[in-house]
Parts: structure tokens; C-alpha cells; sequence
């Protein structure tokens, strides 16, 4: 059976914030019918998520005041909000003692940087014990970026449950094609080959994991493609935690590393993803009660595991940077924190590299 054959000059494959941003970026010299989005209908969307009639992002995601994509047009016509405000519960039962570091690993870094503290028993919660042995490079660098050599860093807040990214990109109405799978990338001849169709492109932006992309056109690769996953808990409740508030957990014990106030009735309790289904939602509940202890009529909502949170490893194997270059140098874009592989923030992507491939 012979495929339908579609042309498009822009394809962007993946579907989240960085494939939407970058088609906004491309619309200020390409006409709409120029870009297709490709998205994989098993990958679920997750920029907002329903619980009974809240509908609300679930990853904390905030744009930077100080930052140039929050002060381009993306953000014209998104309302203001103030920044979220930070506090930390005391920081108890880390026996810091009890571990042993190695040099380079990522505790070592952060004992250097910051000394022993509440972000050492944080990171410990978040990255596991590993980060005492392994280097977590790519956290290495975004805790230098952020917290040692800050070029500010405030985190606007949430509006009625939403992060004001989904009210940058909800005027965005892109062309978005569904495959269930792909079989192949022809890089030579430009071509992405779907069950049904053969898509025909002059270039590639593509913001699926690095390492799928790498196979998807043929090319093996040793990169190291460590990540980590987070488990994220809902509660609704009554009173007593107004809207953008973010608490973290700083006693070693609890399983929790952060929870943030989605609203004034709806928050959200950040966990390693290692803690997946190990943790009793009553054990939650209690120690949500006392990091915020005015809460009233707390009850429990729903989860969300998302495996893939994290990119652990900086890209630094000269094969998969020669990958990359030969990628590039065929109209081929990575991008985004998954494409690319990097521990980025949105404002932090180089954005600039979408001109790389003709923009
Ligand atoms: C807890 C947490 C807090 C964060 N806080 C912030 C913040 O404050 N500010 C900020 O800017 N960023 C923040 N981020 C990062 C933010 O989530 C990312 O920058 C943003 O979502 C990246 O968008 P993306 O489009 O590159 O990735 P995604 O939205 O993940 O899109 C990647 C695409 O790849 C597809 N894909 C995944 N796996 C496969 C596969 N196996 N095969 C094919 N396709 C696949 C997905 O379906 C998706 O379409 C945070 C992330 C986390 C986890």
C-alpha cells in the first residue's frame, strides 16, 4: 500500500511547551500552514490537568521575571502575577556523617558551594543517595546557574491554578498531526516515515528524548541518558495556605521534598520518583499538616508519576557531539530539555538556534 506523502517546510516532533514556544517563534517569519506539529497519541499532553472542575497545571513551572523570553511578546497579553514565595520547614535528622562522598560526586560539589545545609539534605531527597557517589553533572550545573552565580531568578506565580506558560501558548493554535508510531527518520533525504504517511520536510526541530531520536535515524549511541522521575500528589482544602505558596521539606525523614499551592483550595506535594507508590497518602497528609500548619479540611485528590523529569548526565562523549554537529548540519534541530538533553529551564533554552536551521 503505497503512504500518503505530505510536504512541510517546518516539522516540529514532541509536543509540550518548547515545541509550542518554538512555533510561535517561527510564525514571526513563516506562515502557519509552513509548520506541522507531530505528536505521539500515547504520550499524554500534560500542560493542564482536570480534577472535577479544577483544571490546573501540574508541574511547577514559572517563568522568570527577569528573563528575556518573559519579557518577549509571548507574554503581551498574559495577565501579571507576583512571584511565589519560598520558605523552607527546619532542617532536622540529616546525619550528614552517615554517607560517604566521593570526589566530584554531586554532594562533594554542593558541600564545596554551599556547605552542609538544608539543599544538601534536599538534594539528598530528591537525587537519592547516589549523588554522593555520582557526579550529576547536569545538576552540577544547573545549582552553579541558579543558586551560585543567580542572574535573577524570581518565579512568577500561578493564576487560577495555571502556570502563566499555559496562558502564553493557549492563543497558539498550531497544526498538529497524530502518529501512534514512527518507523523511521531518513536524515539524507528528509523524510519521517509514519504508519501511514511519509512526512517530506526542509527541517526538523525535534524535542522527543535525545537517545529516541538517536535511533529513530539509525544512529547508535552510548549517551548516557540517566534521568529521574517525580511523584506528584493533589489535595484539596478548605483554608489556611494562600495560592503560590512553595514549602520545602527540609527533615531528612519525610518523603517529601516540596508542596506548592496551586490555588488557595487545590496544592501540590512533590516526591522523588523512586518514592512511587511507597509512601502511605496519610503519611503525606500528616506532614502537609505540619509544614502548613493553619490548613484546614485537607483531603487527597489524585497523583501524577511522571518518570521522566530530570536529565542527570551533561552530553560531554564525542560521539554523540559528532551526532549532534552531523544532526545539525542536515537541518536537524534537538531542542528543548529532552531534545537536548539538558537540566534547562524554558527561559534558559537557546532559543537563538532555531535560527541555525534557516528561521
Ligand atoms: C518538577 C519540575 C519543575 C519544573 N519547573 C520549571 C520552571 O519553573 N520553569 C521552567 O521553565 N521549566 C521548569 N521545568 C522544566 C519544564 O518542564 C521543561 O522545560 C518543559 O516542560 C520542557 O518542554 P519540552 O517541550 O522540551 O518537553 P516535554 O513537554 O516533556 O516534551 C517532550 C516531548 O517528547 C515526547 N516524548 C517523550 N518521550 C517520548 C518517547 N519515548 N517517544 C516519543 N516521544 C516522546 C513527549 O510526548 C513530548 O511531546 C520543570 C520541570 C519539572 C519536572
Amino acid at each position: 500500500m503505497s503512504k500518503n506523502l505530505v510536504h512541510v517546510k517546518y516539522c516540529i516532533l514532541g509536543y509540550g511547551y518548547a515545541s509550542l514556544i518554538a512555533y510561535h517563534k517561527l510564525l514571526k517569519k513563516q506562515k502557519h500552514e509552513n509548520v506541522l506539529i507531530l505528536q505521539n497519541k500515547k504520550e499524554e499532553f500534560f500542560i493542564t490537568v482536570e480534577y472535577q472542575d479544577i483544571l490546573f497545571s501540574p508541574l511547577p513551572i514559572f517563568p522568570v521575571k527577569e528573563s528575556e523570553l518573559y519579557n518577549s511578546d509571548l507574554f503581551a497579553n498574559v495577565p501579571k502575577q507576583d512571584p511565589i514565595t519560598v520558605s523552607f520547614s527546619e532542617f532536622a535528622n540529616f546525619n550528614y556523617n552517615a554517607f560517604e562522598m566521593k570526589k566530584g560526586s554531586l554532594a562533594d560539589f554542593m558541600v564545596k558551594a554551599q556547605g552542609i545545609d538544608k539543599n544538601l539534605c534536599l538534594g539528598a531527597k530528591q537525587w537519592g543517595e547516589e549523588m554522593f557517589s555520582l557526579p550529576f553533572s547536569q545538576v552540577q550545573s544547573k545549582i552553579k546557574r541558579h543558586y551560585v552565580e543567580p542572574k535573577g531568578n524570581t518565579r512568577i506565580g500561578y493564576l487560577n491554578g495555571q502556570s502563566l506558560f499555559k496562558y502564553a501558548i493557549e492563543e497558539l493554535s498550531p497544526k498538529v498531526q497524530e502518529y501512534s508510531s514512527i518507523q523511521r527518520i531518513n536524515v539524507l533525504e528528509k523524510k519521517i516515515h509514519l504508519q501511514d504517511t511519509v512526512i517530506s520536510y526542509d527541517n526538523l526541530i525535534s524535542t522527543i528524548p535525545l537517545n529516541y531520536l538517536f535511533q529513530l535515524c539509525g544512529l547508535d549511541s552510548n549517551t548516557n541518558s540517566a534521568f529521574t522521575g517525580c511523584h506528584f500528589y493533589f489535595f484539596t482544602y478548605e483554608s489556611g495556605l494562600e495560592e503560590n505558596n512553595m514549602i520545602y521539606d527540609c527533615d531528612y525523614i519525610s518523603k517529601i521534598i516540596r508542596i506548592f499551592s496551586i490555588r488557595d483550595d487545590f496544592l501540590m506535594v512533590q516526591l522523588n520518583g523512586k518514592a512511587y507508590n511507597k509512601v502511605a497518602i496519610s503519611e503525606i497528609k500528616d506532614r502537609i499538616e505540619v509544614l502548613a500548619p493553619s490548613i484546614r479540611g485537607i483531603e487527597y485528590a489524585r497523583d501524577l508519576y511522571l518518570p521522566m523529569c530530570y536529565p542527570l548526565e551533561l552530553i560531554s562523549d564525542p560521539d554523540t557531539l559528532e551526532r549532534m554537529t552531523y544532526l545539525q548540519n542536515n537541518n536537524v534541530l534537538p531542542f528543548g530539555r529532552f531534545g537536548n538533553w539538558e537540566y534547562s529551564d524554558l527561559h534558559e533554552l537557546d532559543w537563538s538556534s532555531l535560527d541555525s536551521i534557516g528561521v
